[in-house]
């Protein structure tokens, strides 16, 4: 039987095992411990921030650094509508509305432009944004070096959903920090994983608190089970912070691996015409992105084929591909959501296709793919 190749599958082997085993025997198995606490230290370091609260998603991250912010009812927040929905979820979940914005075609990022006319906007129609969530698709930054001054000049706070771009960077500047609050996530198809985990990471020291108390049910510090407030239990696993530590050691080749299948897919793809890879508009390393995904865009008219067509091909071949996140202003959840459209999103949802970007994708199974995408390039449409 042929194996599978999957999108992005965890990559986790022998220091992990080590760290896990070894957290084990400590006996620390609770949702506090050395391990959480020295994950929080590395990835704060790692991210040039002064502090890190471990949690046991990203979208709980996302939740919480909305509620440190104050964001409520009766409030929006701008989302892009390019993203995973976690993003608008969490929005969701504080009970203030998403408001969503297009996306910059090229990157896929959120459009700065598009993003500042709407803050510019004097009508009250839609509930005042009190936050900007920006998302650092597929593990390339958006665009900080217009969208910060653009947020700070309304004095709006930006949360960065760096979910997708641990390791990224943009003009040496890491993943995470460019926001008041970052979010990174640990799921198992993310950068690096800890099986499901994530990570609020801020310079605010009463921010970073503010997100801890909520995560651990807003117990207050007195031996008997005081609350004031209504809190969440969402902290991370010490089993699964030993695992983050592991990780966070391969964290460079693991990304390094993940550029090295972006140039071959940019190489495969150099002649094809009528085809770019998403936010490749320079050497990958160059641009700091880590390369999460690597998601092709096809211009049908001028290949002669669709994305679609090539992502059944190659599933037909046990080889897993996906389209880019269907934009949230087509979900049915967030059908009479405030929008500003350019149709980019929509023509990224139509055209992309995200192909095998794993870091644990191995060499044999890479010339596979090529293979198969070359044969489908050169005229094999055959869907056997
Ligand atoms: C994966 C992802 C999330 C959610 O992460 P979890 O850790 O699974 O909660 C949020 N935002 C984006 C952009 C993501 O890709």
């Amino acid at each position: 039987m042929t194996e599978q190749i999957y999108l992005s599958s965890p990559d986790v082997g022998a220091l992990e095992e080590e760290y896990l085993v070894t957290a084990i025997r400590s006996g620390w198995v609770a949702p506090s411990g050395p391990d959480v606490d020295a994950f929080e230290r590395e990835l704060a370091a790692r991210t040039g921030v002064d502090h890190a609260v471990a949690l046991n998603s990203a979208t709980a991250g996302l939740h919480l650094a909305l509620l440190a912010l104050g964001v409520g009812p009766g409030q929006s927040v701008v989302v892009p509508t390019l993203t995973f929905v976690a993003t608008a979820n969490a929005v969701a979940y504080t009970g203030a509305e998403p408001v969503f914005v297009d996306c910059d075609e090229r990157t896929g990022n959120i459009d700065v432009d598009l993003l500042a006319a709407l803050l510019a906007r004097t009508d009250r129609r839609w509930p005042p944004v009190r936050a900007v969530i920006p998302v650092d698709m597929f593990g390339r930054c958006a665009d900080y070096h217009t969208l910060l001054p653009v947020c700070a000049a309304y004095g709006i706070p930006v949360v960065e959903d760096a979910a997708e771009a641990l390791g990224a960077s943009l003009a040496g500047r890491p993943a995470g920090s460019f926001g008041h609050v970052g979010v990174f996530s640990f799921n198992g198809n993310k950068i690096m994983t800890t099986s499901g985990g994530g990570m609020v990471v801020t310079d605010d020291e009463n921010l970073a608190s503010r997100c801890r108390h909520l995560a651990a049910q807003a117990r207050q510090p007195v031996a008997h089970y005081e609350h004031a407030e209504v809190g969440y239990n969402y902290r991370l696993s010490n089993l699964l912070a030993a695992l983050g530590r592991a990780q966070l050691r391969r964290l460079d080749s693991m990304v390094a691996r993940r550029r090295e299948l972006r140039a071959r897919y940019a190489k495969a793809f150099a002649g094809v015409p009528g085809v770019r890879l998403l936010g490749d508009d320079g050497d990958a390393a160059d641009l700091g992105g880590n390369c999460w995904l690597t998601v092709i865009v096809v211009d049908p008219a001028r290949s002669g084929w669709t994305a679609a067509a090539l992502g059944d091909y190659l599933t037909r071949r046990h080889i897993e591909t996906r389209p880019v996140w269907k934009p949230m202003h087509r979900q049915p959840v967030f059908a009479t959501a405030h929008r500003m459209l350019t149709g980019a999103a929509d023509r990224l949802f139509a055209n992309g296709l995200a192909l095998p970007s794993g870091s644990a994708l191995g060499d044999e199974q890479m010339s596979r793919v090529l293979a198969a995408i070359h044969r489908f390039v050169d005229g094999d449409r055959a869907l056997r």
